[in-house]
């Protein structure tokens, strides 16, 4: 594994994969910004593997026909075309999945964009993980965990990541660029080390990100007014109101500056929430509005994304 904030994880599942201790079922949250992707192919690889040492050998006949596209015993389900994922699509996954594996090796099955299966389809998906084929591995990674139906993650080893420390994304930053890193690169890992995918790409790109976090907090202290949203980039302002009330939780609570975003800003966001005299639970009412938006946009097309965030926008100034 060669993102080491995740080394942990992938030793774990490494080891009881060898030990033959695998649950046939796992829930893993998809942060791409962490390096889920990855971290799942390269597991998936391990699970088809028929003769894995600490990673998939890349070399025999199962490990071939999964780089070719062909793996008979491989199935991908997910979204098609951001629409919800049906009940029809488990059922004939299911049905599938009742016949023998053709390369006389496991089954293994990744469920991707799992917050979308319609709760039809998550029910059909909890009977089958209930009475499972055998040899068969569940890969199921939802946006966020909490978004799958309980009686579902029950059935489920939960992973969670870790996030690395500042130090350490530098350090693998450097690594991946071969350089030494800019002033200007260290304050961007102060601010961004939570998302080091994200952050390699802004810097091999040598593009900035625009950062939505500080505009926010600027239109919240009246600084700036509040940004123009449009549909396309409804989700990632939404994804910065997250971030803005996460910080804001944060500096409710006294964090010290080591642990927020917009350190520079503590003192006037301080006061801010004095003044509009908010405590910790009107903050994460809102953050539950958010998370609300972000299931009802995933689920309903032709919602007025932009309108319903400048709603939450409103109420919070
Ligand atoms: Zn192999």
């Amino acid at each position: 594994m060669s993102l080491p904030w995740l080394r942990e994880n992938w030793l774990q599942l490494v080891s009881e994969h060898g030990s033959g201790k695998l649950s046939h079922a796992h829930c893993v949250p998809w942060q791409p910004d962490l390096g889920a992707e990855a971290f799942i192919r390269e597991w998936l690889k391990l699970l088809l593997c028929t003769q894995p040492q600490r990673k998939a050998c890349g070399v025999c006949k199962s490990c071939l026909l999964h780089k070719a596209g062909n793996h008979p015993d491989y199935y991908e389900v997910g979204s098609i075309d951001g629409k919800g994922i049906s009940v029809d699509q488990i059922r004939e996954l299911t049905g599938k999945l009742q016949q023998t594996p053709n390369q006389a090796g496991v089954k293994v099955v990744w469920l991707r964009d799992a917050e979308r299966m319609s709760v039809t389809a998550a029910n059909a998906l909890l009977k089958t993980l209930e009475e499972p084929t055998q040899a068969t591995y569940f890969v199921v990674s939802p946006e966020r965990t909490s978004r799958l139906l309980p009686t579902l993650r029950s059935r489920m080893q939960l992973h969670r990541f870790n996030v690395p420390s500042e130090q350490q994304v530098e350090q693998w930053l450097a690594q991946q660029l071969k350089r030494v890193l800019s002033a200007k690169e260290h304050e961007l890992c102060k601010r961004y080390h939570q998302r080091p995918l994200a952050l390699l790409g802004w810097l091999q790109s040598d593009n900035a990100p625009v950062d939505q976090l500080q505009q926010l907090s600027a239109a919240l202290l009246g600084d700036a007014t509040w940004p123009a949203v449009d549909k396309a980039s409804c989700q990632g302002w939404l994804s910065a109101t997250e971030q803005l009330l996460g910080e804001l939780v944060r500096v409710q609570q006294n964090l010290g500056s080591d642990h927020l975003q917009l350190a520079g800003e503590q003192l006037r966001l301080q006061r801010w929430l004095t003044e509009k005299n908010y405590k910790v639970t009107d903050l994460n009412h809102w953050l539950k509005s958010c998370y609300g938006m972000r299931r009802k946009l995933a689920e309903q097309s032709g919602l007025n994304g932009p309108l319903l965030l400048q709603e939450i926008w409103m109420r919070l100034h």
